[in-house]
This record gives structure tokens, sequence and C-alpha cells, in this order.
């Protein structure tokens, strides 16, 4: 061994695989021979190419370590590259990626496909079962996607013979080098179809309308995806179908505003009923009527809970709750004898000269209504 690789890399013993490499790319560049095309620096350029074979190998860098001479006969004066070191180990550390090789399969995967669906609150909160109709891609029946005209097979490309990539060989820096191309004649198929299928022009597939029926599970808020496996289109030469995702939206709702798992509302009562109590009816996404009980003293801006019957959880058991936001109205256009008993009504309460107070912001009416305001937000 005339000269030490890794010094002639310019690399510690210790470098590792990434270093080497890099240590490699580097000179390979300067010593490149179309760049520098004098002799001298032909030869430096294979002696580096020599030490990067066996540093870049691990067994061969582990017998070189130990004082052998891993090239053998294709060492120092050899014909070049010693057995297992290819072109494309060298092409791999120049471009730092491996090729492909051998044909690609004209069967593949097909693509997912996204639906929007516009479900309405009820339906996202207690599910539902809907049909709708998507255009897709299904496989092809005349041919069972193989894509070719029945009585007809594939058959191997005469320009490839099958390997899918046509090789060339190419004058370069390293001497004669072989290198290889997708097949342009079968696309890289390493088959051709002499006579496609006339009912998908050989595509394997033809474009279809369908009719899903899908079930929307309780629970589901706007932006929810819904997957559902192996209904998006078959893919080329009928390849196995992708998945369609249906992306709900919920539209809004005149009554129950949607926060969480909860459902809100708001019910405006008379300034009398507030003050004395009294029972109201609401109407639930379920359909039925709610009898809800309004304490007697209740304040505009309060908030009285029904719990349990809000959205089901998605994922777990049990449900949100129902929040009515009570908006209290006071009494305008009076006539004579509802102000007399208002004003008697004041007297009693000791209010006729009411100047009104500073309420504490941390309890009492503003901070109900700051409460219900926060809660629009
Ligand atoms: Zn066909
Ligand atoms: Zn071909």
């Amino acid at each position: 061994m005339s000269q030490d690789y890794y010094e002639l890399l310019g690399v510690r013993r210790d470098a590792n695989a990434e270093d080497i490499k890099k240590a490699y790319r580097k000179l390979a560049r300067t010593l490149h021979p179309d760049v520098n095309p004098d002799p001298e620096t032909h030869e430096r350029f294979k002696e580096i190419t020599r030490a990067y074979e066996v540093l870049s190998d691990p067994k061969k860098r582990e017998v070189y370590d130990l004082g052998g001479d891993p090239l053998g006969a294709a060492g120092p004066g050899g014909a070049g590259f010693g057995p297992g070191f290819s072109f494309t180990d060298i092409m791999d550390a120049f471009f730092g990626q491996a090729t492909q090789r051998g044909p690609r399969p004209r069967r593949r995967r097909g693509q997912d496909a996204l639906l929007r669906l516009t479900i309405d609150l009820a339906e996202a909160v207690f599910g539902a079962v809907r049909e709708i109709q998507v255009d897709t891609a299904v496989v092809c029946g005349s041919c069972g996607g193989e894509g070719a005209a029945p009585g007809t097979r594939p058959t191997t490309c005469p320009a490839c013979e099958g390997r899918g990539e046509v090789n060339s060989v190419q004058r370069s820096f390293l001497g004669n080098v072989m290198t290889s191309r997708p097949c342009s004649r079968c696309q890289g198929f390493g088959t051709v179809i002499p006579n496609p299928c006339p009912e998908c022009a050989g595509e394997g597939r033809v474009q279809t309308r369908k009719t899903l029926s899908i079930r929307i599970p309780a629970g589901v808020d706007d932006g929810t995806r819904i997957q559902l496996a192996g209904q998006g289109e078959v893919g080329p030469g009928g390849g196995p179908a992708g998945d369609l995702y249906i992306e709900v939206e919920v539209a809004p709702h005149e009554v129950w505003n949607r926060r969480g798992n909860d459902l809100h509302c708001s019910v405006t009562l008379p300034m009398t009923a507030a003050a004395l109590g009294t029972t109201i009816s609401l109407d639930t996404l379920e359909g039925e009527a709610h009898e809800l009980d309004i304490k007697p003293g209740t304040q505009s801006g309060e908030r009285v809970v029904v719990a349990g019957r809000g959205v089901p959880h998605l994922s777990s058991t049990g449900r949100g709750d129902l929040v009515v936001h009570v908006v209290v109205e006071t009494p305008s256009k009076l006539d004579a004898a509802q102000r007399e008993l208002l004003s008697e009504l004041a007297r009693l309460r000791g209010e006729e000269k009411a100047r009104g107070q500073f309420a504490s912001p941390r309890r009492g009416v503003f901070s109900r209504i700051r409460e219900a305001w926060t809660d629009r937000a």
C-alpha cells in the first residue's frame, strides 16, 4: 500500500461514515478529470476513489485498519473498482440518493378524496344516516383492471425486455459507464398493451357516480372528518381504492348555539315573571318540550343549566348540558293602570327615589351581564 487512505482523504482515523463521504465528495469535485484533465490529477482521483471504496465499507475498513489489503488484486495499480463496489455507489456518494431499479407496477393505489357535507345541528348532535353521491373511479368491468381488450393480454415490452429501464453507455470521467433511465416505450412498466381495453382506454378504471350511505356518528362538530376506508377512487390498473373523507359542516341553528358539548340559548322573560318565578317550555333539539323552572327573583343575565341534555361526547359516554341565558325585559309602553300599580310597588319597596348604586364588579348584576357577554364572544 503506497499511501495511507485516511491521509489521502484528509480525515482522522476515527472519522465517521458521513465525514468520509463528505471528504471524498469535496476532493472528487476538484480532482474531477473533466475539470482538471492533467494525467497526474487523474491518477490522484483514482487514488482517492480507492481510499473511499475501502473506508466507506465497514468490512473493508476493518480489514484495512488491521493492516490488510481489502482490494486484493484490484488494489493499487488495479484496473478500477473492486467487486461489490458499483458505479451506483459512487453516484450515491455524489448525489446522495439511491437510484430506483426495475419496472414500476401498473397497478397503484387510488388517491384519497375529500368531500364536504353540510348537516343541521340535530344531525350533528344525535347522528344521522345520509345518502350522498360521489363522482369516483371504479375497476373497469370490461378488462377487470388489466387495461387490455378482452381476450388479449399485456405483453413484455420489446424495447426494454420487461426491465422497465434502458441502459446506455456514456463516456464520463470514470471511463465508460452504464446509465439507466425509464423505458420510454412502456413508460417504465416493463409491459405494453397492444390492444387497449375500449371501455377504459387501458387505464383499468372508469369514472362513475356512486351513491353512498354514510353514518354520521352522534357528537360530530364543524370540521370533523369521517374516514370511509376504501371508498375513494380505485387506482390506475385497477389498484386498491383510496379512502374517502367526509368533512362535516354544521349549519347554524336559529335557537341553539353549540359551545363544546354544551348547547346554549337565550330566553326573554317579562320582569314580572322573573320576579315571581315561572315555568317555561323549552323546545329541545330532540323535538320535545322541556319544562324549565325559573325561580322567583331571577336576574337578567342569569344562566339556568339543564345537566346532561347537551351534545353526546363523540368518543366517550355522557352528554354536555343545556345552558339557558335569561334576559329580563323591562316593560315599556305602560298604560295608566299599570303605571299606577308599578308606582305603588315602588312606594311599598321604598324605591320611589331610587338613585342607583355602583355595582361591585365582582358580584351582582354587573358580573352576570359581563359573564353573559363573555359567553357570547
Ligand atoms: Zn378496461
Ligand atoms: Zn419498455
